[in-house]
């Protein structure tokens, strides 16, 4: 299975995030998704993982199933607070022996803001972790580009972001709008010597409500206009200006040399499905 690590550098990369669904009917909709995606011929996809319960089990059979049986290779989500060593011992020992070769290590959030607990504190022992597993997974990490919300201020946001980049193979980013808050991203970074690739996560604004709901917890600044827009709108005309908007930006953050756009899907292939068609006059893949 291609590792991430391998397919940066070369042609801008196109991936979609989903989420493991929560019952069949959602399971059914995730496979048309992944059918209609399937023929754009994405250099990855990965699947999000919940915390607590069985969160990592479903995203581990998920992505197992999706590295067997279809084209492209699959990374899993791996969430760590909450977690022991054993138990994340385990996990990776079924990723490396199914053949997943791509895991990207979060630190997830404790449930209800209650206090951190287990085994691990931040994603960097993740990937110390996973640097050290025998199956030699390529290793990515989160970034944000407005500054994580738990960060104290933005500099030492960048100088841990930086410590854990510099382990690992790649960043992929929260969502953002402003394509200046991912340049200043990878300036800072540059700037406390991380050159590591860092891929913008690019959202399409097709369910506005949700979306203010989401950047209200990771800091995600709401372009007001866009989303009064957006919600002015309904059903395919809103896909459509979701996904030209979510194009234009991510047109830009090629052009601003980023190494590749992951986009997330909500499950839903049509916004993707638009979007990979505007930009692949520029060739991302
Ligand atoms: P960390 O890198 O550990 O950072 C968390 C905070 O701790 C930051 O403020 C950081 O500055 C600070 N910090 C880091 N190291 C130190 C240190 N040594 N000393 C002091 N402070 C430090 N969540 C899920 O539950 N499931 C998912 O599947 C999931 N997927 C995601 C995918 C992407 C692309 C992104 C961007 C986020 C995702 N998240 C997911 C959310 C993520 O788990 C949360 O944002 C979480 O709060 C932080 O995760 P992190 O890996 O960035 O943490």
């Amino acid at each position: 299975m291609a590792r991430i690590a391998d397919l940066l550098g070369n042609q801008p990369t196109l991936s979609f995030e989903f989420f493991p669904p929560a019952d069949e009917v959602a399971a059914k909709q995730l496979d048309d998704t992944l059918d209609e995606l399937t023929g754009l011929a994405p250099s990855f996809v990965s699947v999000t993982c919940g915390v607590g319960g069985d969160g990592h089990d479903r995203t581990r059979d998920i992505v197992t199933d999706i590295c067997r049986n279809r084209p492209f290779p699959a990374m899993a989500h791996l969430t760590c607070v909450g977690h022991t060593q054993q138990g994340v011992a385990a996990l990776l020992d079924d990723y490396a022996a199914a053949g997943v070769a791509n895991i990207l290590a979060l630190a997830g959030d404790p449930p209800d803001g209650s206090a951190i607990s287990g085994d691990f504190r931040y994603a960097s022992e993740l990937v110390e972790v996973l640097r050290t597993h025998p199956a030699g997974f390529s290793v990515g990490v989160a970034a944000h580009p407005e500054v994580h919300p738990r960060s104290a201020d933005r500099a030492s946001d960048r100088r841990h972001l930086a410590a854990k980049l510099n382990e690992a193979d790649f960043a992929i980013t929260q969502f953002f709008f402003n394509p200046a808050d991912y340049t200043r991203l990878c300036n800072e970074l540059a700037d406390l010597g991380c050159r590591q690739p860092v891929i913008p996560g690019v959202m399409p604004v097709i369910w506005p409500k949700s979306i203010r709901r989401y950047a209200a917890m990771n800091g995600s600044t709401i372009p007001e206009k866009l989303f009064s827009d957006l919600e002015a709108l309904s059903g395919q005309e809103r896909v459509s200006a979701a996904a030209e908007s979510a194009a234009e930006l991510s047109q830009s953050l090629i052009e601003a040399g980023a190494p590749g756009i992951h986009l997330y899907t909500l499950n839903r292939p049509e916004a993707s499905t638009l979007i990979a068609e505007v930009l692949s006059d520029q060739g991302p893949r």
